[in-house]
């Protein structure tokens, strides 16, 4: 028989990608992918080190996998926190490693079943997943994320990525195709190229602009999705192809983290506020209706109210379609956590990021009222979790749609829905016939 592991992804995009290639990896080896935690011999968590409660949250699971809710698996931490703390979660764990060295688990799973401990959290300057298939664990069959890139060289100066993850790596443009054509040939009908900065793509002379172009023409059925990208790096050429092909979704991730200028400048974003509304126009003049979303941080050192009041205005004046909004988490080794001070209370910080979050409530509501009336092309995704009798898509703007069945409608199908009434966070519609 062969031994079952369970892997379970948190907190980001980037680890279900991972958590793929490892299943592929772990398959290859003869192991088999179990379907929970009770019927695996191995508990792999793929972790996120982004924020403190992403880690709390690990925490909070080791204590209950050693439990005696369960088996007493053999545990192991992958990922970003195992790259951040090492050793140290051997109280915890088994097997700890790092996001360069899956292809080194099958070896490192069978030496932890033998009773040992073991580590490996050595990174790579080189691509080193890029002829992988990935196994698509819980797929709906419909959708797909790619990895086209992995690291970063930003150094933003709250951020542990570039620490936990690495330089920046381009996968080629080779592998990346085959990938996506294999998506389309099993069916998938949109894809989501992968990065945390995917400007930054870059393999040859082909440029991330490029790249997604090529991605787009392997198949007009194919709704093209990408994140995420680094406003100092959003170029007109990425624009030019993003305008230039249907089957590119209009919808861009921008992630601005605060509308001050000294903010930007001490968290090293390098771009202002004047740079980013520029980028915010052209996207709107080549792309009219193109959803614009964001990442926002409140709090960070040193932010003072008028820093939060610009946030505000900032998000006012894009009126963004959707946020992710964070309050300030301090992250040991960072630029942040070395040379400033983490001084806004956590009472400022909550209060300042719900103000954020009731003013985003707000443009979400008042963007999706303005959708009433209007004709969306849907790729529908499935049945709606509350009616058995509606089903749910998106449009190429990301916008979740909910609308009656139809006879011959069927999940992977485009359909013309005309929205009918709004909430923040759902449009609801009918199909036109
Ligand atoms: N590479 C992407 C972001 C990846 S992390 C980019 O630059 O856009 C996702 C988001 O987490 C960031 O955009 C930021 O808003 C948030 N984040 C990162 N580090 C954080 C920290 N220390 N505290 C709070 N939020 C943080
Ligand atoms: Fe972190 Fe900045 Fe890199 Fe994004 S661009 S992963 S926020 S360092």
């Amino acid at each position: 028989m062969k031994t079952k592991v369970y892997i379970e992804s948190y907190d980001c995009r980037m680890t279900v990608v991972y958590s793929q290639i490892v299943a592929s990896i772990l398959k290859k080896e003869n192991y088999e992918i179990a379907n929970s935690v009770e019927e695996a011999t191995i508990v792999l968590l793929n972790t996120c080190a982004i924020r403190d409660n992403a880690e709390q949250k690990i925490f909070g699971r080791l204590n209950e996998l050693r439990s005696r809710k369960y088996n007493n698996p053999t545990v192991g931490v992958i990922g970003c926190m195992a790259e951040r703390l090492g050793e140290a979660l051997f109280e915890k764990a088994d097997i700890v490693a790092g996001p360069d060295v899956y292809r080194t688990l099958p070896n490192l799973i069978e030496q932890a079943l033998s009773g040992g401990k073991v580590i490996n959290t050595v990174l790579s300057n080189k691509e080193m997943y890029e002829d992988i298939e990935p196994v698509r664990l819980d797929s709906n069959g419909i959708s797909a994320f790619v990895a086209i890139m992995r690291g970063c060289n930003n150094f933003c100066s709250y951020c542990v990525v570039p620490y936990t993850r690495g330089r920046e790596r381009s996968r080629s443009v080779a592998t990346i195709l085959r990938e996506v054509q294999t998506l389309i040939d099993s069916g998938y009908k949109e894809v989501t190229l992968l990065g945390q900065n995917v400007n930054s793509y870059c393999d040859g002379d082909v440029t991330f602009a490029k790249l997604i172009k090529q991605v787009a023409e392997l198949s007009p059925e194919l709704r093209v999705r990408f994140a995420t990208s680094h406003p100092k790096d959003l170029s007109d050429e990425l624009i030019e192809a993003m305008a230039s092909m249907p089957n590119i979704a209009k919808a861009f991730h921008l992630p601005v983290q605060s509308g001050s200028n000294v903010m930007l400048k001490a968290m090293n974003r390098k771009y202002t506020v004047e740079w980013y509304m520029d980028r915010v126009n052209a996207l709107r003049k080549a792309m009219p209706g193109c959803s614009i979303t964001t990442d926002i941080i409140a709090g960070f050192c040193g932010e003072t109210e008028d820093d939060h009041r610009a946030t505000i205005e900032l998000m006012k004046s894009v009126g963004y379609d959707y946020a992710f909004m964070f309050a300030y988490s301090q992250r040991p080794g960072t630029v942040a956590e070395q040379k400033m001070s983490d001084d806004v209370s956590k009472e400022d910080k909550i209060r300042r990021l719900n103000e954020i979050i009731d003013t985003q409530n707000l443009l979400s509501l008042h963007n999706n009222q303005a959708d009433i009336g209007k004709k969306f092309t849907v790729l529908v995704e499935g049945r709606s979790k509350r009616s058995e009798k509606q089903l749910f898509g998106r449009t190429s703007q990301n916008k979740v749609v909910v609308f009656d069945k139809m006879e011959g409608v069927e999940k992977g199908d485009y359909v013309d829905v005309i929205v009918r009434s709004a909430s923040s966070a759902t449009l609801k519609g009918e199909i036109d016939m």
